[in-house]
């Protein structure tokens, strides 16, 4: 689909999709689909951190899901106060100020 980002985790492609909705996920990690899905509409914050923990999930299919969520929480805290922003999702108020 157009405005799929293909990245390799571990060496394997894997397609990494930008969709309206995802139910009450903000992002799902596909591992038969080697695909991660993240829901837009969330702020920029919120989906870099969906981002990092699918890309875990990916990685560590096995760690469980507090360890993934914890380790994403501070990667995507980390590389936000660096400067990086998910290419989608909504603006936060630190982004316009
Ligand atoms: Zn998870």
């Amino acid at each position: 689909m157009k405005g799929d980002r293909i990245v390799r985790i571990r060496n394997q492609r894997w397609r990494i999709r930008f969709v309206p909705n995802l139910g009450d996920c903000e992002g799902v990690c596909d591992k038969p689909a080697r695909t991660i899905r993240i829901a837009l509409g969330y702020p920029a914050e919120q989906t870099l951190d969906s981002v990092v923990h699918e890309i875990l999930h990916a990685a560590l299919w096995d760690l469980d899901e507090e360890a993934v969520s914890e380790t994403a929480n501070s990667i995507s805290q980390a590389l936000w106060k660096l400067g990086y922003r998910p290419p989608r999702g909504r603006q936060s108020h630190q982004d316009r100020s």
